[in-house]
């Protein structure tokens, strides 16, 4: 509930607020050479906005360290020679897990977010110490499964649905799961003797693009996702944006028919409620003969012709574009990246969508918002927490280098 007070207590600061301007400049400066790599210490001066003097001296304990390398020099016509520099791939791995209310998914990546190994389990049950136990063993198997990927492991990151509070490392509710606080982060860390880090999954898909996808071009974006649930992310700055406990970005139970069908989160008229996978089947259920299993067969279905089957999908497009048009409003963002396997039948939703948010939205909102639909596999929901593992992990590491930075 969000209380009013006369003295508002501050929400936890975010990370990048309590790191010394030092660490900031370290922590930009490998974000730079990891995302934008193999780059010259003059580009990255220019990136990041800082002195090429004081790029040297950062960069310095990164190379003695082994995180970075340089690679063969270049000239750009006459003038000193560029060096460029590149991450050292080999010099940390993380492991990423996805967690779905049917299977785990899992993969173990280096110091690139390149895959080198993943595996798919399918859960025995939903119980909490039941998918901690499997997800144990599923980390066990990834690391047996790349032994040849080098470095030290910085640790686990798991990513699932609902109000995931990564700070205090508990699962406030996951309706897909049926988990209400949860501490999932302490029981896996028990079961593994590894750093362990839980996230909504969704930020961590969001951290992924931020590093290594459609967002490495901007800033400030929100990604929102459509299949089983509806979920969204808000980067702002360069940082997720969690709130004051992780539930920021929850796209999904806006209401937008406070009359509209019951939730399983307990109220009305919610997004998820129109543009999740059931609630599009079960609208073509309704008085149709034609009663698809899928979202692909009701995809099959929409593309044949059938009436019902199009308006299902024009209504969650339309609810979604509601959604949208409240997140441009409060954010007025660049961008907002659409994936998520629902995302597959974007044809069918799109149309209403945009012409949804372009009627609810304020001013120029919807215009300054460029959507980008991103279909994605299902293992880059892996990545994606195992990308951000690697960004609490390499930066915390990086962090100890500080005072090897010469003045
Ligand atoms: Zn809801």
């Amino acid at each position: 509930m969000c209380m009013t007070t006369q003295a508002e207590t501050p929400a936890t600061a975010q990370p990048s607020e309590q790191l010394s301007s030092r660490e900031k400049h370290l922590a930009a400066l490998f974000t730079a050479i990891l995302t934008r790599g193999p780059i010259s210490r003059r580009d990255a001066s220019r990136m990041i906005g800082m002195s090429q003097a004081a790029v040297t001296k950062l960069v310095k304990p990164m190379i003695a360290n082994g995180y970075v390398v340089e690679q063969e020099g270049y000239s750009e016509g006459p003038g000193r020679r560029l060096i460029p520099l590149a991450v050292q791939p080999r010099r940390h791995n993380a492991i990423g897990i996805k967690v779905t209310e049917r299977e785990l998914i899992g993969v173990i990546v280096d110091l690139h977010a390149e895959v080198h190994h993943s595996l798919r389990v399918p859960l025995a049950g939903t119980g909490p110490e039941l998918v901690v136990a499997q997800a144990a063993r599923l980390v066990h198997d990834l690391q047996l499964g790349a032994q040849g990927i080098g470095g030290s492991c910085v640790g686990v990151g798991v990513g699932l649905g609902g109000h995931v509070d990564g700070r205090a490392g508990v699962v406030r509710y996951s309706p897909l799961l049926g988990w209400h606080d949860v501490p999932a982060q302490q029981m896996l860390a028990e079961a593994l003797d590894l750093p362990v880090l839980i996230e909504n999954d969704v930020n961590t898909l969001a951290v992924s693009e931020l590093w290594f996808g459609a967002g490495r071009d901007t800033s400030s974006f929100a990604v929102v996702t459509v299949g089983s649930g509806v979920g969204g992310a808000i980067v702002i700055d360069g940082e997720l944006w969690h709130g004051a406990s992780g539930a920021a970005g929850e796209l999904g139970h806006n209401i937008v028919d406070p009359a509209g069908p019951l939730c399983h989160c307990g109220r009305r008229g919610c997004v998820e409620t129109f543009a999740a996978d059931d609630a599009i089947l079960s609208a073509i259920a309704e008085g149709n003969d034609a009663v698809p299993q899928s979202l692909a067969e009701a995809a099959a279905l929409a593309h044949g012709g059938d009436h019902r089957a199009r308006e299902a999908f024009s209504q969650a497009g339309r609810a979604l574009g509601l959604g949208l048009a409240t997140l441009v409003n409060l954010l007025n963002p660049p961008m907002v990246i659409l994936s998520g396997e629902g995302i597959n039948a974007s044809d069918l939703l799109m149309g209403a969508l945009t012409e949804q948010l372009a009627a609810s939205a304020f001013s120029s909102a919807a215009q300054d918002c460029q959507l980008v639909v991103r279909p994605l596999p299902d293992e880059a929901w892996a990545r994606g927490a195992a990308a951000t593992m690697l960004k609490h992990g390499v930066l915390a590491s990086l962090m100890t280098l500080v005072d090897e930075v010469p003045d």
